[in-house]
């Protein structure tokens, strides 16, 4: 039987996100949550496909208990089973720990054809675990993702980017596929769905379950540490300029030797009446611009 194995994040909202200031990780509990969105993609692509290939989809998460509502939106939207990788031992893995517990958990899961990761987390913004678990597990991988054409007994038909060039490649299987948010659209879930995922049970698996070494994962067997992280604060000053003269003078003072500053023209904004200092002014602003780019 064709199984595909989806991997989904729950990750903060991310207007709502407070670090630790001990071990610079996400205090996930503090967190309004959501599950990753390019994960649904790879969700959508693993359920698009499975139309024709009558795949079993498999939804995994790895995360604290509450990631088990990730699962639930998984099973929602079409997901045969689900499994929730849980362990405080697994706390604060990187994306190296992460893709040795996921790595794991396929294993445990046994057969299978596709692997479909979201490209990217936007809490840790790496784009390294799915690549990663593809090579713990030595199979082929397709990063920049166009399009999943069909699988067949060659292997997997898909489009990818390969800089500013298309390819078109068969793949063979098992392998594992990136997706993110460009490839393709959501279908909408469904009350029976919902109904569906109610009644379902979501396995858990934890360091025993998967018989990994409780020393090789989680925060201290995690050869990256976050040293910090910071928010970039970026100030905007926006002025009105009505009249020639002001922007002449502005010019003149930004236009001062101030290496730590950088300054950009977006709009000019003027009467409507007046055309011709409106043309006066941006080509002023053209030729600023360009000597600006140029010293
Ligand atoms: P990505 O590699 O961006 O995720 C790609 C895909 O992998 C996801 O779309 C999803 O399909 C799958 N996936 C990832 N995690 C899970 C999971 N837990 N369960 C199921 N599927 C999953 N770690 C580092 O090694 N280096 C860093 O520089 C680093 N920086 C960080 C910065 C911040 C602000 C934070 C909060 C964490 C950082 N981490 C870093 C830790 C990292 O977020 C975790 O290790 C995380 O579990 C995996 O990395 P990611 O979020 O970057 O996932």
């Amino acid at each position: 039987m064709n199984r595909y194995i989806v991997f989904l994040k729950q990750v903060p909202q991310s207007t709502h996100v407070e670090i630790d200031p001990v071990t610079q990780t996400l205090k996930r509990s503090s967190a309004l949550s959501q599950t990753n969105p390019d994960d649904l993609y790879a969700l959508q692509a693993a359920l698009d496909l499975k139309r024709t290939t009558q795949a079993e989809v498999v939804a995994v998460s790895m995360g604290p208990a509450s990631a088990e509502t990730v699962l639930r939106e998984a099973l929602q939207r079409g997901a045969d089973r689900a499994i929730l990788v849980s362990s405080p031992a697994f706390a604060g893995s990187d994306t190296w720990c992460t893709s040795l517990t996921l790595a794991a958990a396929v294993r445990k899961i046994g057969t299978y054809n596709l692997l479909f990761f979201g490209r990217m987390a936007i809490d840790g913004d790496t784009a390294q675990v799915g690549p990663e678990v593809a090579g713990q597990l030595d199979i082929p991988q397709i990063t920049n993702l166009i399009t999943i054409e069909k699988q067949d007994e060659a292997g997997l038909h898909v489009r990818r980017m390969a800089g500013r060039m298309q390819q078109s490649l068969i793949v063979q299987l098992p392998c594992a596929i990136m997706v993110s948010r460009e490839n393709g659209s959501l279908a909408c879930p469904t009350l029976s769905g919902w109904r569906r995922a109610q009644q379902q049970t979501i396995i858990r698996w934890d360091e025993h379950d998967l018989s990994i070494e409780p020393s090789t994962v989680g925060l201290h067997a995690s050869p990256t540490q976050v040293a910090s992280t910071t928010v970039p604060q970026h100030t905007k000053d926006i002025r009105w300029i009505t009249q020639g003269s002001e922007l002449t003078a502005l010019l003149h003072t930004i236009l001062q030797p101030q290496p730590t500053h950088a300054y950009e023209f977006n709009t000019l904004f003027c009467p409507a009446s007046s055309k011709r200092p409106l043309h006066r002014m941006r080509t002023l602003c053209r030729h600023v611009c360009l000597q600006r780019h140029s010293c």
